[in-house]
């Protein structure tokens, strides 16, 4: 593509990138934003990295979990893209949210959400995360062991707690169940030890893992969790919320598998936890809220080219963001993903193998382990990254002292009106 006429007319309100958001008018996209940003910047002879976060994209996401589950609450797991914008759309529209340390219950709470909204859904907390919790009146907390139940008693003895177990995760892109999860066989023992300590666990949860990719993951962790609430039901204890995790695919096109899992999700519920029950389910998507948000921009800052022993032409090209930046996940995606090329080409251009290193000084640094092929590029060209809103940002560092990079927040009159009606 290439970046279109400087006269286009965008429908954006007052200056390009003030520190407020800008306001899409009619017509106005935040993908031309992009576009009018890349130009923007070439003509100052600057090549600064930068993000789009298209906010209307939230509002839609939400439409559709809650058109496809209607019985499950969404709690936004913060750790996805806690930038404030997003989080405050997402308390306007009503969702809840997972928190997984004392920080981000300060951020959530600091937006004047109820503490009844969050969930603290990290099974191995901090003491004085959990005395944090208890003195702000987060009561919801995840745990999977025995040790986590001696601290909550010590520390948050009137805790609502939520047993998270293990469910197979070989499906996902990213696995979580070598680290969290207790096995099942084990649940009774820890639903007994619970009910010794004066402790009130209240339900249980599952992660099948970020970015799953089979949906029928979560009917045997629904199909666990049952049994698990009956074990509870024995020890004591009155269980009555089934938290579903994340996992849900973010990716612009993942919409067909997003609506298979809800299909898999909506049946093992209406088996397991048939209506009437009282029981409560909730989920904590990220990246199926997140991941469409942003577009990231990047910059060849650099560029080598070599000869095979073959004569196959190879280009490396620096770019001004990498690993310690936002693309930090990129190294552990199965896929590379491939990048929109800002340039003219005359024709189909040739393609060449590529490796894409990041700017820092450590060749660990580079975006993803395999390489792609792309046409040849010059220094000063521009890359778009669709779909980076996802646990990018959130993870970047400041390594070698290359910045965080910026992000501009875009969204219609319509959310903003919303934002004004926010906590
Ligand atoms: N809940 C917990 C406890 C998590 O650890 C994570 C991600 O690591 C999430 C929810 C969000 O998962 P996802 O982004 O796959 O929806």
């Amino acid at each position: 593509i290439h970046p279109g006429d400087p006269r286009e007319q965008l429908g954006a309100s007052g200056s390009l990138w003030p520190s407020e958001p800008i306001i899409l008018g009619p017509g106005g996209s935040a993908r031309q934003l992009v576009l009018r940003k890349i130009q923007e910047l070439s003509i100052e002879g600057r090549q600064d990295p930068f993000m789009v976060a298209d906010l209307d994209v939230l509002a839609s996401r939400h439409q559709t979990f809650l058109q496809a589950l209607p019985q499950v609450q969404p709690f936004y797991a913060v750790k996805c893209n806690n930038r404030p914008r997003v989080l405050l759309v997402l308390a306007a529209l009503g969702t809840g949210f997972d928190c997984a340390s004392q920080g981000e219950l300060e951020q959530v709470l600091g937006l004047g959400v109820a503490p009844s909204r969050i969930i603290f859904a990290n099974p191995c907390k901090a003491v004085s995360h959990i005395q944090y919790a208890a003195r702000c009146g987060v009561q919801l907390l995840t745990f999977d062991s025995e040790e986590e139940l001696t601290k909550v008693a010590q520390h948050h003895p009137g805790a609502r707690l939520v047993l998270r177990i293990q469910t197979q995760d070989s499906g996902s892109t990213f696995p979580l169940n070598a680290k969290f999860g207790a096995q099942v066989e084990a649940c009774g023992g820890l639903l007994q030890a619970a009910r010794e300590l004066g402790l009130a666990v209240v339900g249980a949860s599952f992660h099948v893992g970020s970015d799953c990719q089979t949906p029928q993951s979560y009917r045997q962790a629904i199909a666990d969790c049952r049994r698990v609430f009956e074990m509870g039901r024995r020890a004591g204890h009155h269980m009555s919320l089934l938290d579903l995790g994340g996992g849900f695919p973010g990716i612009e096109g993942s919409e067909a598998k997003f609506e298979e899992m809800a299909r898999v999700i909506n049946a093992a519920r209406a088996e397991y936890f048939p209506e009437g029950t009282g029981v409560q389910v909730i989920a904590e998507p990220g990246r199926f809220y997140a991941e469409s948000v942003c577009t990231a921009v990047v910059n060849i800052i650099a560029k080598k080219a070599s000869l095979e022993p073959g004569g196959q032409r190879k280009l490396a090209y620096y770019l001004n963001e990498g690993y310690y930046g936002a693309f930090r996940i990129f190294l552990r995606e199965p896929v590379p993903r491939t990048p929109i090329v800002v340039k003219e080409f005359p024709s189909e251009p040739c393609l060449f193998p590529c490796t894409l290193y990041g700017p820092t000084c450590d060749a660990f640094d580079r975006l993803f382990p395999k390489e792609m092929q792309l046409p040849e590029l010059d220094v000063g060209d521009w890359l778009i990254f669709p779909d980076m809103g996802a646990y990018k940002s959130s993870m970047s560092s400041t390594f070698n002292g290359f910045p965080i990079i910026t992000v501009y927040d875009a969204m219609s009159p319509q959310i903003r009106s919303l934002l004004e009606s926010a906590p």
